[in-house]
């Protein structure tokens, strides 16, 4: 019977529409992000040029000049902010034998990940997790030169500065979700130290909502001199290359899903906060994993079934990247601190900051999203498990035309409604997606619902 659909229709077109792309500004979120200092982003980054090298196979000592040095100092760093905050980062070495994978790793490597955790405070175990991540290695022109100077200034030690601070800033703040703050090794050689975390994570079944990958967020000037401090590039990937796509993507596949894969409906999501929170910065969504030739620590975690997302500056130098440091006819090569804008790290850092505040306070996205399609009709009825969640206040059906990239049209339902009406709406016309909110605003990712073939 339609009765129960059409009831909650009624109640549905009650409640207020508003636009998709304005989550309400949260005090708390606005000073976190107003707390991120260009001054300690630019500090990490000259600290971490400092080392000669941090090519994964460098000099492991903590005392030398190389990797060992530079992850005791990313370790160090994590610990003082954890103490700033009470100690309550938990902060550990993630230290792991490589085996031998030519022709990046020719032998047998010790690598070391740190990895700092703020617990949330949802008391469930299981609990949801998000993962900021940037890789604390670098390379010069040669993958495998372990002595030559790899300052690695932009690649990434701009990342990981934006880890640090991020850690620094949102450790003195309390969150349901937990949050890991990750400096990984390995990523110049074959993404080894995020590939090992995200191996990990999946083998305990960690619930990870979202994974941040910030590498190479250091420049706003292209190679052709031109500035963009405005923007920065999010890649998020569509459908993954895979050889058998289980029965879930198929039929995201043949229900026009392509562009609402959980890491675009995550890239939706994380556009709407920057625009919120931090409007100077316009997040650019890339309908891809990365770029062409290149790769980053976003993909291990998205061959493992993580909603996992990249931000990149918007135009690459790659005359200073994984390049000696020199000068020939009269063109400086190298990854060099004196290139990077600490203003512009600290605004890729700013969204990450409120992103990661958002989605930690918002409650988990709904699961078990269905579209029903069961029979020709023209409305279009939805239906979804319930977010077991004392701070959820609702949820919100947003919809779009199908050539659309974002969200256009939203309609919020109360808390204690699964299954929802839109009438005058047909799903064979728009694409559908499902988010749950708390009564401060913040909204978790949508989903794309899966056909329901039966009433
Ligand atoms: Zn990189």
């Amino acid at each position: 019977m339609r009765s129960s659909a059409l009831i909650l229709t009624a109640a549905v077109l009650a409640a207020p529409c508003p636009a998709a792309d304005s989550p309400t500004a949260d005090p708390e979120i606005r000073d976190l992000v107003a707390a991120i200092s260009p001054e300690r982003i630019q500090r990490s980054v000259y600290v971490l040029t400092s080392f000669k090298t941090r090519h994964t196979l460098s000099d492991p000592l903590a005392s030398g000049d190389g990797i060992g040095g530079a992850a005791s100092w990313v370790r160090a760093e994590f610990e003082r902010a954890s103490k700033d905050a009470g100690g309550r980062l938990r902060v550990e070495r993630d230290t792991f034998e490589q085996p031998p994978a030519p022709p990046r790793i020719p032998q047998a490597a010790s690598l070391t990940n740190i990895v700092a955790t703020l617990p949330g405070t949802d008391p469930d175990p299981s609990a949801r997790t998000l993962v900021v991540s940037a890789h604390y290695d670098s390379r010069a022109t040669n993958p495998l030169d372990v002595t030559g100077a790899a300052p690695g200034a932009d690649d990434d030690a701009s990342g990981v500065a934006a880890v640090l601070e991020l850690a620094h800033v949102l450790s003195r703040h309390k969150f349901a979700a937990t949050i890991v703050f990750l400096a990984v090794a390995g990523e110049e050689q074959a993404l080894n130290g995020s590939t090992h975390w995200a191996k990990a994570a999946r083998e305990r079944s960690a619930d990870i909502e979202a994974m941040l990958d910030n590498d190479i967020i250091g420049s706003s000037r292209a190679e052709d001199g031109s500035v963009d401090r405005g923007s920065v590039r999010l890649f998020a990937q569509g459908v993954p290359p895979e050889a058998a796509p289980d029965d879930h993507l198929l039929d995201l596949i043949r229900n026009g899903g392509e562009n609402d894969t959980p890491p675009r409906e995550l890239a939706r999501a994380i556009r709407e906060v920057a625009a919120a929170y931090v409007p100077s910065l316009k997040v650019r969504v890339i309908y891809r994993a990365d770029r062409y030739l290149r790769g980053g620590d976003h993909l291990p975690f998205l061959e493992r079934g993580y909603p996992a997302v990249r931000f990149t500056e918007p135009a690459e130098d790659f005359r200073r990247q994984h390049q000696d440091v020199r000068v020939e006819n009269g063109v400086a090569y190298g990854d060099t601190p004196d290139h990077l804008d600490f203003g512009y790290v600290a605004d890729v850092a700013r969204v990450n900051a409120a992103t990661l505040a958002v989605l930690a306070k918002a409650p988990a996205p709904p699961r078990g999203v269905q579209i029903e399609a069961a029979r020709l009709e023209n409305d279009t009825t939805l239906r979804w498990d319930a977010v077991p969640d004392g701070n959820l206040a609702g949820y919100r059906i947003v919809w779009r035309e199908t050539t659309a990239p974002y969200w256009e049209h939203a309609m919020e339902v109360p808390k204690d409604v699964t299954r929802a009406t839109v009438t005058g709406v047909s799903k064979d016309n728009v694409v559908f997606g499902v988010e749950a909110f708390d009564a401060a605003g913040h909204s978790s990712p949508a989903v794309f619902p899966a056909a329901r073939r039966t009433l």
